[in-house]
């Protein structure tokens, strides 16, 4: 029998209030059903939203070096289930072993920085234009904070919200994907052996419209922090708007690895193949657009092509296999049809091209590792997020019109130079429009110490792991104290 989940509660494990359920599948195998999850609707947003408001006060009382020793407890049981969550991570998402185990390595390291962080949540204090009085500056938590996620990093995409909130002092609801909720599950699990307070942590399964949206839409949620794509986002930015709500988010990407003359042809080639490809390119920083400087061009290209024909396609849990399934029939739709129009629009295919189907391929969402090159910057191949294992390649005379592709996207999460050329590398920061940029690396393989996100449609100005969420955790609260003994006022004439 199919095994059932619940929500997460105000403490308990609960089933939603209309008891109904949805299925979690193997993108591997299809007809693989992992498990049965709550499909809640707006009354178990409601319920939840109420138990983290009543703990907020009480739980922003605990002292942050306090509320950092349950994060070093948390972090613990996590390194403990390690390899039994990333098992589940290959199943419901398709994530090959290794990755999967990096993804809850993430969460762990990531969780173990904000315990540290327990002690630090440092503020200012400066020096006031009037004697006898002091002024400083404290972080104080926002509040109750919504948490939605996506599938494509199943636990650090969740760790990386969840642990800078609560050690903000704020008390959460999370929205998990409906297409990894079983990760989601694993870390209630661990959040309740921790013996972390009653209501501080509310997890509710189901759907973006049945979940998601309400609680963006609840009065009682002071903060939406959301990761996705940017349609989605941007919804979500204007009800947050319309009623005054705190939002960050991080969303999409088109990013681009510039290939210039004086590169490291052959690191620049694995770069791209394990930037493009691994992961099927469901990364928010896969590869998606290259830009080769005419001159290594040919040499680039052989290799690539020769390379990217090499790689296995096939299960998650395949010996061997570098380029995994795609998460959902929706999105097997969505990238088939990108690359369809793609083709319709005359634009080259020279690897792949094609959805793989007869024998295992038939079990799962199967798409061949694509390559399209000449891809002119109007086309929607160029401009587009696919989040498929699709590349655009494109062509450069010099240094400059490089940097001026890349720049040329509505995006702006990440972008890689390869030059051996320590001045060119140097421009190139200078001039990318991106949150993020590598020198020599693939445009994959954050470290959560470190600020992600990104400019323009990437994101809305704030960021994610690291000190970076503390920003967005927090409040600035500003305190002056007067032992003059005298009403003192920098902005009259009675100051001393
Ligand atoms: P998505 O469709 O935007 O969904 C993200 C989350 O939002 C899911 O939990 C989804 O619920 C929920 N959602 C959908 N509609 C909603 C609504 N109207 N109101 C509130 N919540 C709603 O994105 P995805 O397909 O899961 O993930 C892929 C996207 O995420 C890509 O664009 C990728 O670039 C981006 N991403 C960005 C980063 C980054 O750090 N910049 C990192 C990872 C991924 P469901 O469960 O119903 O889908």
């Amino acid at each position: 029998m199919t095994k059932q989940f619940q929500n997460y509660i105000n403490g308990e494990f609960v089933p939603s209030q209309g008891n109904k359920f949805f299925e979690n599948k193997n993108p591997s195998h299809k007809d693989e059903i992992l498990g049965e999850f709550p499909k809640s609707d707006i009354s178990d947003v409601d319920a939840a939203v109420s138990a983290a408001k009543q703990a907020q006060p009480e739980w922003e009382k605990v002292t942050s070096p306090q509320r950092g020793k349950i994060l070093f407890k948390i972090a613990e049981l996590m390194e403990q289930k390690k390899d039994e969550i990333a098992k589940a991570i290959v199943k419901e998402m398709a994530k090959p072993l290794g990755s999967a185990q990096g993804d809850v390595q993430s969460g762990i390291d990531l969780c173990r920085y904000m315990a540290g962080e327990g002690r630090r949540l440092f503020g200012q204090t400066t020096s006031s234009e009037l004697a006898e009085r002091t002024a400083q500056t404290r972080r104080v938590p926002v509040g109750v904070c919504a948490l939605i996620t996506p599938w494509n990093a199943p636990m650090a995409a969740i760790a990386w919200k969840v642990f800078p909130a609560i050690i903000a002092g704020n008390t959460v609801i999370l929205k998990p994907s409906k297409d990894t909720p079983e990760t989601a599950n694993f870390l209630a699990e661990i959040l309740h052996e921790a013996e972390l307070p009653k209501g501080v942590f509310n997890l509710v399964h189901g759907t973006g419209s049945e979940v998601g949206d309400p609680l963006v839409q609840h009065k009682d949620v002071d903060l939406v922090s959301f990761t996705g794509s940017t349609e989605v986002g941007i919804r979500i930015n204007e009800i947050c708007a319309s009623r005054l709500a705190s939002v960050s988010l991080e969303m999409g990407g088109k990013n681009a690895v510039l290939v210039l003359d004086d590169a490291d042809v052959d690191t620049a080639v694995d770069a791209v193949v394990s930037g493009a490809f691994s992961l099927a390119g469901q990364r928010c920083s896969s590869t998606s657009r290259v830009i080769v400087q005419d001159s290594v061009y040919t040499e680039f290209m052989d290799k690539l092509t020769s390379k990217t024909k090499s790689l296995k396609v096939g299960p998650a849990e395949g010996e061997g296999v570098d380029v995994i399934p795609v998460i959902n029939e929706q999105q097997y739709k969505d990238i088939s049809g990108a690359i369809e129009n793609a083709k319709t629009a005359g634009i080259e295919c020279v690897v792949g091209g094609e959805a793989l189907s007869g024998g295992a391929y038939d079990e799962g969402y199967y798409i061949s590792p694509t390559i399209f090159v000449d891809v002119p910057q109007s086309s929607a191949l160029w401009r587009k997020e696919i989040f498929g294992p699709v590349l655009a390649v494109a062509r450069c005379s010099s240094f400059e019109q490089g940097i001026d592709m890349v720049n040329d996207s509505d995006f702006g999460l990440i972008s890689s130079v390869f030059t051996s050329d320590v001045t060119k590398a140097q421009k190139a920061m200078d001039m990318v429009q991106t949150g993020v940029c590598y020198i020599n690396a693939p445009t994959f393989g954050s470290e959560v110490h470190l600020p992600f996100g990104g400019l323009k449609l990437s994101g809305n100005g704030h960021r994610e792991p690291g000190a970076g969420s503390i920003d967005v955790f927090t409040e600035w609260q500003t305190v002056y104290i007067d032992y003059s003994g005298e009403v003192q006022n920098s902005q009259t004439v009675t100051k001393k």
